[in-house]
This record gives structure tokens, C-alpha cells and sequence, in this order.
């Protein structure tokens, strides 16, 4: 009779909390629903300072404007944290295609970190492949002083489009060194692009040590076609044109940090971050413009609603996500240094689109205590809780200090039609879909402050 009364007690207990849980989570829905400045932050973000890639006076401005919004987001104590990053130029730029008679030019985009033509045109004939695997079957003599066109598609039969991009992104990150190991003497790639447009796609690409570093440009699908329809025509010719090259030396710059000093365990710290660098193209506004905005509104949010947070809360705004981490890897090592107890690291760098899930990559019984709270998220249409996913920046933290990452999962439809081109603006976040995301880091972020992560 006993344990029978105790189980009834617990199942009451259980469903007491449930239904708090439950009203909180209404609560801050409509906080943010109602009174989120996010989507006021982003379009001054946008429009005020635009395109901020690391080690530039726009994203020097960015910090500042960080800052600033932090403190308006009511934060208890907001500070700058020390990172040197990487300054890549990309100066003057074209690529001009014989397909026919005469050159045209084409929009084009180098890939970032790559080095460029010294400003002097490089003209080749193009060979075209499909993938490297063929690259490597065509004889030396083909391919040397040419200029390779790596013609692989971005698939569409992924439904998570997240799995289209891992499964192309290495012809964006590797191509140079594949080509170069075989004489070829520049690259273009089809961009890593779900559009049915020709805006080409920026991002990083790196040189291995042993090989010449050629340059490597981006076209947008159209282009692509285009290129592709006359390379299987006959000969085809292209001249690249750049200035773009790495500077000598790191540049100083910032992370910026927000913080809700906890009430009864303030040394444990829960992190939740977006990067503030962008690449220099359009305005970074889904990427990453969105997840800095979402994680200041957590602060102001809690703020608004006088929710007193069991753990410190910090919003990070990390700097230079897009070519060197080095932003993730200073959050990291200052933890290290000062001995800091971080329970969760949450990331939002996937677009300010509707919310679908979180991933977990964290040891299997803390997942399993996130996700006996699911049913919780169903209302706001958060419902996949089984990807294994965090975020690049918090990344250093998760690997060497083994804190549990957590990252927001929006639908991932439309992100790559946007990623690292002129189109990622402001106009193309919806406002509703960005305060949505906010939502469910809060409501998060509560769950773990009220029920421990353990
Ligand atoms: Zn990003």
C-alpha cells in the first residue's frame, strides 16, 4: 500500500512539473512571440553593418553593434573576449567563358581562403568532369595548364538538404589540391547550391602543403548548365581574374558575451551562440546573422519574463566561424584556463527557418533526458530530437572539454538556395520563423536549468 501511495505521489509530482513545464513553455513562446526584438536586431545588423568577414572594419563594427544589443537584451554583465583571426582579401574578381564566339563574362564568387591570379588573367582551355574519381582517369597531358571544371551536382534527392551539402562540399573544399596534384592550372566548381538561380556560393577551401595553390572559383547553376551544355559541344575557354589572396599575420578581434548569472549554482554555464562573421557576400543574415539574434533574445526574453535561471546563461556571439573557428577555439581554451563548469553548449548556424528539432551529440542517457521532455515541443511543431548534431563553434568546447552540444535544427528547404551568396539579406528571413527558433533555445534552455542535465 505504501509504495503504492509513493508511486501515486510520484506520478502526481510528474505531472504537476509536466504542466508547469507546459505553461512555461507558453509563457515564453509568448514573450518572444509578442515582444522578441530579434527581428528588429537582425535588420540593423543587416542593414547597418552587412557582410563582416573576419578581420574587416564591417566586422570590427559587428562586435560593436554585438555589444551594444546585449546590454539592451538586459544582460547582467557583457563582455569582449580576445580571439586573433585569419584576413583573407578577395579584391577584384572575374571569370570570363568563351562558350561561343566571343568571352562573356559570368557571376562568379572565388572560394574563400583561395588564392588568386596576382590580378592577371589566367586563360585555359576547360576540361570538364563529373567527379573526381574521373578526374583521376583522364591521362596528365589533358589535364595540365587546363583549367578543370568540377561538375558536381548538389543532389536534390536528400530530403534534409544538410546531407546534400556534406555529401558536395568536398569539391568545394578540395578541388585545387586534386586538380593541382596533376598540373591542371585553375579550378571552378558548381556551387553547392540547391537554387534554381546563378547566384554562386562562396565558403571555405584550404591548400594542402604540398601542392601549388590554384585558384578556385564558384558558379552558380545556371552558369553551370550553360558551361557544361558547350563542354559537351567542343572546346570551351575561360579566363579567371583575381585579386583574392590570405594576409600575412592574425588580426585582433572579439567574441562577445552575454550573460544571466545563475541564482543557485551560478559557476555551472549553460552557452548558447551563433557566430558574428560572415562571409563577404550579401548580409550573413541566415547565416549567421539569425543565430546571433536568437541567442540575445534568450537573454532578453528570460529578462522580460523575471526568470531568475538555476545556471548561468551566456549568449556568445563567436567571431570568424566561417574561415578558421578561431572564435569556437578561444571560447574553449579561456574554459580550460578558468576552470569552468559548462553543462550544455547549444549552437543555431542552420537558418533563421521554422524549428523542427534539436540535435543532441552528447552520451546517450543525457539525450534520453532531453527527450522524455518531446512531447513538450510538439505544440510549436519541435518534434526530431534523434540527429546527432551541434555546432562548429562550440565544437572545441564539446571535443576538448567533453561538454554535451546541443544545436537548433530549422527545416532545411530553402537554406542552401541562401548559403554564402548575395541573396542571404535580411528580406529573406521570415520574422516569424526566426522568433520561433528563439522559442524553442529558451524553452531549452529552461527544461535544462529547472530539470539539470546530468
Ligand atoms: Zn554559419
Amino acid at each position: 500500500m505504501k509504495s503504492k501511495l509513493l508511486t501515486i505521489a510520484a506520478i502526481c509530482c510528474v505531472s504537476v512539473s509536466q504542466a508547469q513545464d507546459s505553461l512555461m513553455f507558453r509563457k515564453i513562446s509568448d514573450e518572444v512571440m509578442l515582444h522578441s526584438t530579434c527581428y528588429e536586431n537582425l535588420r540593423v545588423l543587416c542593414k547597418t553593418v552587412g557582410h563582416r568577414l573576419s578581420g574587416t572594419p564591417a566586422a570590427a563594427k559587428a562586435v560593436k553593434w554585438g555589444e551594444q544589443a546585449m546590454k539592451d537584451a538586459g544582460a547582467d554583465k557583457v563582455w569582449l573576449q580576445p580571439v586573433n583571426v585569419p584576413r583573407w582579401h578577395r579584391g577584384k574578381e572575374s571569370l570570363e567563358l568563351k562558350l561561343g564566339k566571343e568571352y562573356k563574362s559570368v557571376p562568379v564568387l572565388s572560394l574563400g581562403n583561395s588564392q588568386g591570379t596576382d590580378g592577371k588573367p589566367l586563360e585555359a582551355a576547360v576540361v570538364m568532369v563529373y567527379s573526381f574519381d574521373e578526374y583521376k582517369t583522364l591521362p596528365e597531358k589533358e589535364v595540365k595548364g587546363k583549367i578543370v571544371f568540377f561538375n558536381y551536382r548538389f543532389r536534390q534527392d536528400f530530403v534534409n538538404s544538410f546531407e546534400g551539402y556534406s555529401d558536395a562540399v568536398m569539391y568545394r573544399w578540395n578541388s585545387p589540391n586534386v586538380a593541382a596534384r596533376r598540373g591542371a592550372a585553375g579550378v571552378i566548381i558548381r556551387s553547392m547550391s540547391t537554387g534554381m538561380d546563378d547566384y554562386p556560393h562562396t565558403g571555405s577551401m584550404h591548400y594542402d602543403d604540398s601542392v601549388k595553390k590554384l585558384p578556385e572559383m564558384a558558379i552558380g547553376n545556371l552558369t553551370a548548365d550553360a558551361l557544361e551544355a558547350a563542354c559537351k559541344k567542343g572546346s570551351v575557354l575561360a579566363r579567371m581574374t583575381s585579386e583574392c589572396h590570405m594576409k600575412e599575420g592574425l588580426a585582433p578581434s572579439f567574441n562577445v558575451i552575454g550573460e544571466i548569472k545563475g541564482t543557485e549554482n551560478p559557476e555551472r554555464i549553460i552557452t548558447v551562440g551563433g557566430h558574428l562573421d560572415s562571409w563577404d557576400a550579401g548580409e550573413g543574415a541566415h547565416d549567421d546573422g539569425a543565430g546571433c539574434v536568437q541567442s540575445i533574445e534568450v537573454i532578453r526574453a528570460f529578462k522580460a519574463m523575471g526568470f531568475k535561471p538555476r545556471y548561468t546563461i551566456r549568449a556568445v556571439l563567436f567571431m570568424n566561424e566561417e574561415n578558421g573557428n578561431k572564435g569556437g577555439m578561444a571560447y574553449s581554451d579561456s574554459a580550460i584556463s578558468k576552470k569552468e563548469n559548462h553543462i550544455l553548449a547549444i549552437e543555431s548556424d542552420a537558418g533563421g527557418f521554422s524549428p523542427r528539432g534539436i540535435g543532441l551529440d552528447m552520451p546517450e542517457a543525457q539525450k534520453n533526458q532531453i527527450r522524455k521532455y518531446a512531447p513538450l515541443f510538439l505544440p510549436y511543431n519541435v518534434y526530431d530530437f534523434e540527429k546527432e548534431e551541434g555546432g562548429v563553434d562550440i565544437s572545441p568546447i564539446h571535443n576538448k572539454l567533453k561538454v554535451p552540444a546541443a544545436g537548433l535544427i530549422p527545416d532545411s528547404q530553402r537554406y542552401f538556395d541562401y548559403h554564402h551568396t548575395d541573396n542571404d539579406v535580411f528580406e529573406m528571413v521570415n520574422h516569424r520563423e526566426l522568433k520561433l527558433g528563439a522559442v524553442t533555445l529558451a524553452q531549452l534552455i529552461y527544461l535544462v536549468c529547472e530539470h539539470g542535465l546530468d
